[in-house]
């Protein structure tokens, strides 16, 4: 059975955005952030593909996410280390974890857990060991892969971003571990300073563009699509869907596409969202609805119910449309969506 809404999914711009963003990582490897299924996109079928590209290095969040991806033999890092609960599951060796408290340190050096990883908070404050506690010993015999730090406003021009950087490599040969990783998608974009080891974008690979500098580089890779479930003809002054938000003043052909916010098509669409079917632009009108959206069909005058249309989901653009950020525009895509890969 098909579903009436799909993911378009572009496997050649997936593992094209990985190139580029690998190539601008410069000697530093470039990994993945997957969690949050990966971006929406569905982390198995994006972690195959990107493996088979050459991407070595994964990141999930939790351990119900590495546990997801556990058959699929990926050298995985959870992000948000390990609580009591996860040691079990953390000591399996699917994944290893991003210790991220001395708590959490503790518990891993107590369990005997072995290779891990380490986030320091340069200035975040969010999750992150401080960096005067690895300078005061905390990590010592610990065997640590990979030491980690994550910038707050990569994707703004802000002081934040030296300051970071600079406490960062300031940890440089402080610790025993083999590599050590900041940038994720925009701090990649902020040049080879921040690269050191290892990158890990996860909103560029997907199209995002996180930064100004990577619209040239990065590819779409995500279209939604959706059935027109009817189409009807609305006469001049009557109003379409909740709350009337729409009245045409001449007669209007419209179309219900079988999609809404329910399935992360979100209500800042309403009267702003656009459709495209061939060369027609065929823009939304009224309230965006849980589980429909209407849009003017004038320009498309053969659509009929049964048939497809393509919504602008350009990410920037459709991010200025929606007000909503590109990353809500991707982790929000719903499970109702067939996920097509081409
Ligand atoms: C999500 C995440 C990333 C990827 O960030 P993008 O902005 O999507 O490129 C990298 N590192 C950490 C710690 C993250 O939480």
């Amino acid at each position: 059975m098909t579903a009436p809404l799909r993911l378009r999914l572009d496997s050649d711009a997936l593992v094209a955005n990985w190139r580029a963003l690998d190539r601008l990582s410069g000697a530093a490897a470039c990994g993945a952030a997957i969690k949050a299924d990966g971006y929406g996109l569905g982390a198995r079928s994006v972690a195959t593909r990107l493996a088979a590209a050459g991407t070595r290095d994964f990141f999930v969040a939790n351990w119900s996410e590495a546990a997801a991806l556990g058959d699929l033999g990926l050298d995985v890092a959870v992000l948000h280390g390990v609580r009591a609960d996860d040691m079990p599951l953390a000591l399996s060796g699917i994944a290893r974890p991003v210790l991220n408290s001395a708590a959490q340190v503790a518990r891993w050096r107590e369990a005997g857990g072995g290779r891990c990883d380490v986030m320091v908070d340069t200035g975040i404050n969010r999750l992150g060991v401080a960096p005067h506690e690895v300078l005061g010993g905390l990590l010592d015999g610990l065997q640590i892969d990979t030491v980690l730090s994550h910038l707050a406003c990569a994707d703004e021009d802000s002081a934040m971003n030296l300051r970071q950087v600079t406490a960062f490599r300031a940890l440089q040969d402080r610790t025993t571990a083999r590599r050590m990783s900041l940038a994720n998608s925009a701090g990649i974009a902020l040049g080879p300073d921040y690269a050191f080891d290892l990158t890990r974008p996860g909103l560029a690979l997907y199209g995002g563009v996180a930064r100004g500098e990577l619209a040239a580089v990065v590819r779409q890779v995500v279209t939604p699509e959706a059935q027109i479930l009817q189409r009807r003809t609305v006469a001049a002054g009557d109003s379409i869907g909740y709350n009337a938000l729409y009245t045409p003043a001449a007669p209007m052909e419209v179309a219900i596409l079988n999609i809404g916010y329910a399935d992360g098509y979100w209500r800042g669409f309403s009267n702003a969202g656009v459709a495209a079917a061939g060369d027609a632009r065929l823009p939304v009108v009224g309230r965006v609805s849980m589980d429909l959206t209407a849009i003017c069909v004038d320009a498309a005058p053969a659509l009929a119910e049964g048939d497809w249309v393509a919504l602008e989901y350009a990410l920037p653009v459709a991010a200025a449309a929606s007000g909503m950020s590109q990353y809500e525009l991707l982790t929000g895509l719903g499970a109702r969506f067939d996920r097509v890969w081409g």
